[in-house]
Order: C-alpha cells, then structure tokens, then sequence
C-alpha cells in the first residue's frame, strides 16, 4: 500500500494534482470513498477541527483505515486547520495520515516558533506523518458568502515561503495565492470564478521547494487547477462545492416524498450527488477534459 508521501511525489512526476475533500459525516465520507472508487484515483480526506468534533476524531480515523483495508484503495485523511498542539497530537494518535498546522493568523515569528512546536511533536507520535504549515491569508469558512472577498492584502511572498519551510520543518506548505475559503453567492450561481495568483505559485515553489497545498479550491476556473498544478500545486482542496451540492440534494431528495422516512433511501441521491462532483474535480485535478455537467448541476 502507497503512502501519502508516495502518491505525491508519484503524482508530481506526472504532473497531476491529489484532490482533498471535507467531510463531516459518513454520507460525505462515503461520497468521496466511491468517487476514488470509480475513479481508482488517489483521494486525501479531509476534517477540519469542527467536522473532527462532529464525526470523532478517532472514529474517522478508525473509518478511513477499516474503509482503505477493505477497498485497497489508495485514501488518506489529513487534519484540515488544526489549531492547537494537543488537536495536532489527537489526530496523530488517531492515525491521521497528515495534520495541517494553522497559525496564519498569528505574526509571522509566532507563526514561525508554533508551527515549528506542532511539527516536532506530531513526528514525534508518528515519523511518517506529514506536516503542512500555512503563511499568508486565504479566509475563513467555507460556506457562501455574500459577496466575493476584493482584498488580498496578505498574499505570501516567495521569501516568507523559503523562511517558513526552513524554520519549520513542514513538508507542505499552503500560500495565499489568490485562493479563499467559501464561495461567493455569484459562484455558486456560476455567475464568477476565482483566478490564482499562478506567477506567484511558481515562484514559491522555486524558492520553498516542497509541496504545495492549495485551500479554498471551489469555485476556482478549470484552466487555473490545471495552470495552477503545472506550476507546482501538489494538493487542492474542495469542500463548499460538497457542501452545496449536499444540501441541494438532500432539499431535492427530502421534497420527493414527504412520508420517506428511511435514512438511507434519503440519503443515497445525496451520496450519489455529492460523489459526481468529487469525481469531476478529482478528473480536473487528474488532467483529463472534464464535463461540467456535474458541476453544472450543483449550480441549478
Ligand atoms: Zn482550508
């Protein structure tokens, strides 16, 4: 069985991107098993420290290892913006494949001295685990919001990326390179798209030489995925656009028929909605033309 470390460097040769889904429950986390399923492509799982307090942190953790055993298939489950030393460590121990440290919002420095602390302590639990550390600032929330973010004052500079991997230790690093958290109204719509700074993700690469983790993916125009991995993305993460069509699907599925009180003839069109759009960014992500119909349909 590959480790995540293999499957990216494996990914990276061919010039392709791993695609990280949220998930909050079993029907999303079934959604993403058969989207990998379907696909046979490699599938990083992600919880945020709110969808890890609702799901159990060791429950997921036991789930995603009984679910890779069962199946063979190549899925992984990271820590998504973990915010705190013991967080950090409670993933490690629930073997998480990786744990995404945030202190963005932190000075730099103390960015810096966290980071570095959390680092040190989840290789500690377990070697093989990989650490991702985030400079800059891409927002928080990822659900709709009213109007599309203007301002991107704290982009990371390619100097920041080099002195935080240095002093860090982490193995991916997550910039702010145009990429936000959350969808603006106008996005879900399909009325806009966001575009990434794609000059500034090559030139910290150059200079981090690392992974690249890219947040905030949904909503993002097709053509900046696929420039933004030539230029040296490793990891994109999409979790609105799960959400969206979550609950579309579930409204639609619930208004069928008022007395179905069955949970899972409720909730399969959900999974199956949910699994169609993580198929099409996995597909995006995978360099292959990609129908939007999918997409398309979380839109309607
Ligand atoms: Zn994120």
């Amino acid at each position: 069985m590959d480790t995540l470390r293999d499957v990216l460097t494996r990914l990276e040769r061919e010039g392709t991107g791993l695609g990280h889904f949220n998930v909050a429950d079993v029907t999303l986390l079934k959604a993403v098993i058969a989207a990998a399923n379907d696909t046979g492509l490699p599938v990083l799982v992600g919880a945020s420290e709110g969808e890890r307090e609702f799901f159990g942190v060791r429950q997921l953790g036991a789930l995603v290892k009984s679910l890779r055993e069962e199946t063979g298939l190549s899925v992984f489950l990271n820590a998504d913006h973990t915010h705190s030393l013991k967080k950090a460590v409670e993933a490690a121990n629930a073997g998480f494949d990786s744990v995404g440290v945030d202190f963005s919002a932190l000075p730099f420095d103390e960015n810096v001295a966290q980071t570095k602390q959390v680092v040190q302590a989840i290789k500690a639990v377990n070697p093989a685990i990989i650490a991702e550390g985030e400079v800059g600032d891409i927002g928080t929330g990822s659900e709709i919001h009213e109007s599309a973010q203007a301002d991107f004052r704290n982009l990371t500079t390619p100097e920041q990326a080099r002195q935080f991997v240095d002093a860090t230790g982490i193995d991916i690093l997550a910039p702010a390179v145009g990429n936000r958290h959350g969808m603006a109204r106008s996005m879900v719509e399909g009325k806009a798209k966001k575009h990434l700074d794609l000059e500034r993700i090559a030139q910290i690469k150059r200079a981090a030489g690392v992974s690249l983790t890219l947040h905030g993916g949904s909503g993002t125009e097709d053509e900046h995925f696929r420039k933004a991995i030539a230029a040296g993305i490793n990891i994109i993460h999409i979790n609105t656009e799960l959400r969206v069509a979550w609950r579309r699907s579930l409204e639609e599925s619930l208004a069928r028929d008022s007395n179905e009180v069955v949970p899972y003839k409720i909730l399969r069109p959900v999974v199956d909605a949910v699994k169609e759009v993580v198929i099409s960014r996995l597909r995006l992500f995978h360099g292959e033309a990609v129908s939007r119909d999918a997409v398309e349909g979380v839109k309607a």
